[in-house]
């Protein structure tokens, strides 16, 4: 198949988008962002220096008073145009992610048009926004709650879907009346940039949105700004509760901390196995694993050895067929890990599990590639079997290609795995049992749950939930959580004399 057309044609020099203005650092620390699956260099970013980071908050901070003031429809008509720009270059888009990630152009488009829908939804503000009152709480007194902007937020973002997770946020930030500034993650920061570019065209005053290309530095600097009023970070649960959470604390700044994941697909005797491996391949290979809702273990039930054989085979032919190459040849089902890192941290865990006894039936790491690329960041699906609860493969995040297969005698086994997990983003179950898929519901500690779903990401107006290790916080991203997080609620009680 032809590869699509590039829409990134020369190395870009990657600038800031601060109070309006496309400002180039000054910083001397430039990042080279290198296509992951034909090793070009495609752009150059800056960690921008602390005054810059000061700028852009500061930006945000004087532009509060006027956008808080701007009526709710009038807000919304700036993320009305944005809709529709974001629709003319949904392609463009896509293709760029596809360029700076690595993922396939389908997963791109996924992407894309999940990060739409969060700017539809937050059309709905009007509504959403609204309070609540009482006549007569007491004689002639009535009591009533209004949601109110708070001033600056902003957003520390992971580099696996680069262009949707900052959109789980900024867009109910924006629409409630706040002021915003992203941090892309260093590692895939364009579309992000192509997005302000639309921001920008859709006339959103200036310093309304703001971002700010950085590191760890600029993070920790939100953390402890005095003008920033909240922070959303989605990343590892290392760098989101050791770091960010933490100092939110300190300083005295309401968080979102979205972490990182081990989820288990648990496949009963009675699932429906020609629809459910179509779904695991997806769970467990899209993204090229790297997502937070991909599955990590499959645990497959029952005492029934043709059975458990019957999905393992299948299971591993299926993966083994997997098409991997570059994502914008658009029959290419799994595309490149994003960078050196998630390579090392993928094949390391092949080591560890080797080292404490697992089987590997599928071995990714002599990779086959469709076209003629590099292969420094290529890997095939991988396989374990014969993985124990209490292996590191079994409990640590790999966030790569590689799949651990696991056994348990009954459901009440698989439900007890799965909660030994420190983890709580997304386990799913395949059922046909009503009952069955009842009790996983009930018992299993996750914050997203799939019946027959294998990437359980909930829509942009239900909350981006987690549990344990994979979530800090009390509200969510998206929905009416992420309006409830943007808004404080004032109580008014009035008497008139
Ligand atoms: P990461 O933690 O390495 O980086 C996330 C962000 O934090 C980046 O912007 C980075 O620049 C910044 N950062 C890195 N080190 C820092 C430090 N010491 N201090 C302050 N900031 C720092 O995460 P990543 O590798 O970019 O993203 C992958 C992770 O994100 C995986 O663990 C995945 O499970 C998780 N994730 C979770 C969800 C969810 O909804 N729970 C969604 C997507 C990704």
């Amino acid at each position: 198949m032809a590869i699509l057309d590039e829409p990134i044609k020369e190395v870009l020099n990657l600038k800031n988008y601060i109070n309006g203005e496309w400002v180039e650092s000054e910083s001397d620390e430039i990042l080279d962002i290198v296509n992951p699956a034909t090793q070009k260099t495609i752009a150059k970013v800056p960690i921008s220096t602390r005054d810059e980071v000061n700028a852009a908050i500061k930006a945000a901070k004087e532009a509060f008073p006027d956008w808080r003031r701007t009526t709710p429809l009038a807000r919304v008509r700036c993320l009305f145009r944005l809709k529709g720009l974001l629709e003319e270059n949904f392609e463009e888009l896509s293709r760029i992610q596809t360029m700076e990630h690595g993922k396939t152009i389908d997963e791109s488009r996924g992407e894309t048009r999940r990060g739409i829908e969060m700017v539809e939804v937050a059309t709905g503000i009007p509504s959403l926004m609204m309070g609540y009152n009482l006549e007569d709480i007491a004689s002639g007194i009535d009591e009533y709650v209004i949601y109110q902007p708070l001033g600056v937020f902003c957003h520390i973002a992971p580099f696996n879907f680069p262009f949707m997770v900052p959109l789980w946020f900024s867009p109910f930030a924006l629409a409630t009346g706040n002021t915003f500034v992203v941090k892309p993650s260093p590692r895939d920061p364009i579309s992000q940039l192509r997005l302000a570019e639309l921001i920008d065209e859709a006339g959103f005053p200036p310093g309304v949105y703001n971002v700010i290309n950085g590191g760890a530095d600029a993070a920790s600097m939100f953390c402890e700004h005095p003008d920033i009023e909240g922070v959303t970070f989605v990343g590892t649960t290392k760098v989101g509760r050791d770091v960010i959470y933490k100092k939110c604390g300190e300083y005295g700044k309401r968080s979102i901390i979205q972490g990182a994941a081990k989820n288990f697909l648990v496949i009963m005797p009675d699932a429906n196995l020609e629809a459910t491996i179509p779904a695991l391949m997806t769970s467990f290979f899209g993204n090229t694993g790297q997502r937070c809702l991909s599955g990590a273990n499959l645990v497959i039930v029952g005492k029934d050895d043709i059975f458990y054989k019957k999905v393992l085979n299948t299971f591993v032919d299926t993966a083994s067929k997997i098409r991997v190459g570059y994502g914008l040849d658009e029959s290419i089902q799994m595309g490149p890990m994003q960078s050196m890192d998630g390579i090392q941290r993928a094949t390391g865990y092949i080591e560890i599990g080797l080292e404490e006894g697992a089987k590997l039936i599928l071995d990714g790491r002599k990779p086959k590639i469709i076209g003629d690329y590099p292969d420094k960041l290529f890997l095939n699906p991988s396989v374990f079997e014969g993985v124990t609860p209490d292996m590191t493969i079994a409990r640590e995040e790999i966030f790569g290609p590689v799949a651990s297969v696991m056994r348990a005698q009954d459901l009440d086994e698989a439900i007890k795995m799965a909660n030994s997990s420190n983890f709580g983003n997304a386990q799913s179950i395949f059922t046909s049992s009503g009952k069955a898929a009842r009790e996983f519901q009930y018992r299993i500690e996750s914050g997203n749950v799939g019946i027959n779903i294998g990437i359980v990401a909930p829509m942009a107006f239900f909350p981006f939930s987690g549990m344990k290790d994979s979530f800090f916080g009390v509200l969510h991203g998206q929905g009416k959580d992420a309006i409830r997080f943007f808004t404080e609620s004032k109580v008014i009680v009035q008497r008139w004399f």
